[in-house]
């Protein structure tokens, strides 16, 4: 029997029911994390003192008061039964890494002890030569080290009944060169930081520290494991390169609306529970349009923190589905023919004072800081769209951009009705001669109107990659298997040099003499002019704004190869040079990086798709033939007319024809791989992979592939196939 069938088989007489955990939230909410409450519990008042410091005003932490801490840290591990601890980092490739090491050791003179000192909490060397650094390491002969972030709090990961220790770190080489996520992102907070707060003086002195927030909505897929397993696709690249689409799809819209499946439902409840004891504060799951499809979003959170978790509950999902025989597919596209993944990204800002910058004010005054933050963040987008095409570029979400269910890859900012009417009005009212009266006029008549924009009134527009939904934003167009600290880097970086921009220019008018509120309407007013043609309200799906944004000269860049080149213009390298988030070496090593995960994803693919091709598809069809040509003899020999036996031999001939064209396909494709991979250039290699690969035979080669299925045998067939994988859980 096929894995196919037996993984139908098993599916059907699997009776056996997970065990789940019924506890309440509350009393598993942060069990496994060291929060500063257990800190104040485990570290002498110096030590914590120390972290707190840090943590909050970004303040060193010497040597001996990080073995105080770590010694805090192992006894509050050691009481949870944990034994190893691991420096927790997130690396280039996607994942993250980690390297155990054990409290255990053995002193000078012999003695077996438990330790962990500040050290070792502080800094370590993982063997780093095999993680991506864009040829940064060869350039700098660096390897990497380690190093503690405090800002995001130890955690203990529970794995089976293994249990460890996680020491959150950035990963950066010896020259000081990041080879990470977290090591940047950390950067472009502080310079949002420094330059949103410069800006927020001008309303109010109080704020001393803006923190970005972070809510993200993560949607995936479940499938069996057991089919999945059948699916080397799914095993290998996380993504179906084949599948005729079943008789019933999304059409219906049923999934949506409907319940939650028992054993998703289980499944669900469980990596909520592991997330809760992580701190990760799920709050919502539900339904996604397409079959099998769900999501899930927690309570937003400072941006270092929700990347943490984002990637942690990536990573317990995985192993989570595992328990209950189910696969989670975190791939942007899945299966062709319904939605794909992504994952929304809600930014806003907050301040030490407690103000959402991005909440509009009750006060006519609090309404001009909040019109001060939403023009700076529509013009850092138009300025910088490039820079965002190029964060969320990759493989698998060049499958959702452009291809009509996503936001397309154009970068646009949906604002709502109302938005747009103040946006145009201040266009419209502040002119050269607009003096104090005219200023207070307005700013009344902005707070009439700004009021009746409540949450729910901004209107939803769904195809938007960037959309203002009431008090934050939400940058749509990240791919569901991204880390969101690549959105994040850019996003907060373009804001901060915006804003630092703002700054100048309102200070030069102020120092010509305008007064203050005047100086900074006529600057939000500039803004609005030489960044309206990034707003867009309508339909982002429609081959209509496609044209109307060639005609805006909006850039519309389709392919990862070619977004990617926006990381390495003079601009980018000026932005993030000038702001301390990369140097430009960093940036090169990081498109070099991008390049190359581009590359691999698409050869891995494309060999796959031969190997299916030759293996699990071709096999099946001949045998097909075999019994459809003997058939035919069999009837033509018994004596009967060519009528009796035409059918037969159609199918016969269009498997042939299927079949040959699948075969030679696979085989040029093998070709073009050669002719690319002697090629030296990393950018015409990925372009090469992209338009000679992927564009001239993946889509071929997959139609006669499917054709195949719906032709031959159902008995033969060995891959399981779409409704199996999506409708049979
Ligand atoms: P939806 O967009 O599905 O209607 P919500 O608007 O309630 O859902 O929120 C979606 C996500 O946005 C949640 O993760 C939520 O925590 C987050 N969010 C809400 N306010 C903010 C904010 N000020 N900053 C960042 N994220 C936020
Ligand atoms: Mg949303």
């Amino acid at each position: 029997m096929s894995l196919r069938f037996q993984a139908i088989n098993d599916l059907t007489n699997n009776g056996e029911k997970p065990k789940e955990s019924s506890a309440k939230i509350t009393a598993i909410f942060g069990e496994n994390v060291f929060t500063l409450k257990k800190a104040r519990e485990f570290l002498s008042d110096d030590a914590y003192k120390s972290l707190v410091g840090s943590i909050r005003g970004g303040k060193k932490i010497d040597r001996s008061m990080a073995s105080q801490i770590a010694s805090g840290l192992r006894s509050w591990a050691e009481g949870k039964g944990v034994t190893h601890f691991t420096h927790w980092f997130q690396p280039l490739t996607g994942t993250t890494a980690e390297k155990h090491d054990s409290f255990f050791t053995i002193k000078g003179d012999g003695t077996a002890i438990e330790e962990f000192d500040g050290a070792a909490l502080i800094q370590q060397e993982p063997d780093a030569s095999s993680f991506p650094s864009g040829g940064l390491r060869a350039t700098f002969e660096a390897r990497g080290y380690t190093a503690w972030d405090p800002s995001s709090p130890a955690f203990i990961m529970e794995i089976g009944n293994g249990k460890t220790l996680c020491i959150p770190t950035i990963f950066v080489s010896y020259t000081g060169e990041s080879l990470d996520y977290k090591a940047p992102l950390l950067k472009a907070l502080e310079t949002l930081n420094k330059s949103a707060v410069e800006v927020a003086n001008y309303f109010d002195k109080n704020v001393t520290k803006i923190t970005p927030t972070l809510g993200w909505e993560q949607e995936y897929f479940v499938v069996d494991a057991g089919l999945a397993n059948a699916r080397p696709d799914i095993l290998l690249a996380g993504r179906t390169v084949f599948g005729a689409g079943p008789a019933k799809g999304q059409q219906l819209e049923d999934q949506y609306f409907g319940s939650i499946p028992e054993r998703v439902y289980a499944f669900m409840r469980d990596f909520e529970a592991e997330s809760y004891k992580l701190g990760i504060p799920l709050r919502t799951r539900h339904n996604e349009v397409a079959p099998a499809q769900y999501e899930c979003a927690p309570i937003f959170e400072e941006v270092n923190i929700a990347v943490d978790h984002n990637v942690l509950l990536m990573d317990i999902m995985t192993r989570v589905a595992k328990r209950h025989s189910l696969v989670v597919l975190l791939h942007e596209k899945p299966f062709a023919g319904i939605n794909g993944s992504g994952k929304h990204n809600n930014w806003s800002m907050a301040t030490d004072t407690g103000v959402n910058l991005l909440a509009p004010g009750k006060t006519p005054k609090t309404n001009l800081m909040f019109l001060t933050f939403f023009v700076n963040t529509i013009k850092a987008v138009h300025d910088y769209a490039d820079l965002l095409r190029a964060a969320i570029a990759s493989a698998p979400n060049d499958h959702r951009l452009g291809a009509n269910e996503a936001p397309p890859a154009i970068i646009s900012v949906f604002v709502g009705q109302y938005l747009a009417k103040v946006l145009s009005d201040i266009e419209t009212r502040v002119s050269n001669k607009f003096d104090e009266q005219d200023e207070a006029i307005l700013k009344l008549d902005l707070h009439r109107s700004i009021p009746e924009l409540m949450l729910d009134n901004t209107d939803r527009n769904r195809t938007s990659p960037f959309a203002f939904t009431g008090n934050k934003f939400e940058f749509r167009a990240v791919g569901s298997s991204a880390n969101c600290a690549n959105a994040m880097i850019a996003l907060n970086t373009i804001v901060a040099e915006t804003l630092k921009k703002f700054k100048e220019e309102v200070d030069g008018l102020i120092e010509k003499g305008d007064k203050k509120e005047i100086a900074i309407m006529h600057t939000i007013q500039r803004y609005i002019v030489e960044s309206k043609k990034v707003l867009f309200e309508g339909d982002g799906y429609s081959e209509e704004w496609a044209q109307e944004a060639a005609k805006r000269g909006l850039p519309n860049v389709k392919t990862t190869p070619l977004a990617l080149d926006a990381m390495v213009t003079d601009k980018a390298k000026h932005l993030f040079e000038s702001n301390n988030v990369y140097n430009h070496l960093e940036l090169e090593a990081r498109h070099e990086i991008e390049l190359e995960n581009y590359i691999k994803k698409v050869q891995i693919e494309a060999r796959i798709m031969g190997d299916l091709a030759l293996n699990h598809v071709i096999p099946p069809a001949v045998t097909y033939q075999n019994k459809l040509a003997k058939n035919i003899a069999a009837l033509r020999e018994a004596g009967l007319q060519e009528d009796a036996y035409t059918s037969q031999c159609e199918i016969l001939k269009q498997i042939s024809r299927h079949i040959q064209v699948v075969y030679t396909k696979v085989k040029e494709m093998v070709e073009a791989r050669k002719v690319a991979n002697n090629m030296t250039n990393t950018r015409e290699k990925a372009i090469a992979y992209c338009d000679e690969i992927k564009g001239k035979y993946f889509d071929e080669i997959r139609y006669h592939v499917d054709k195949l299925e719906n032709l031959v045998d159902d008995e033969l067939w060995t891959l399981p196939k779409y409704r199996e994988l999506l409708f049979l859980r």
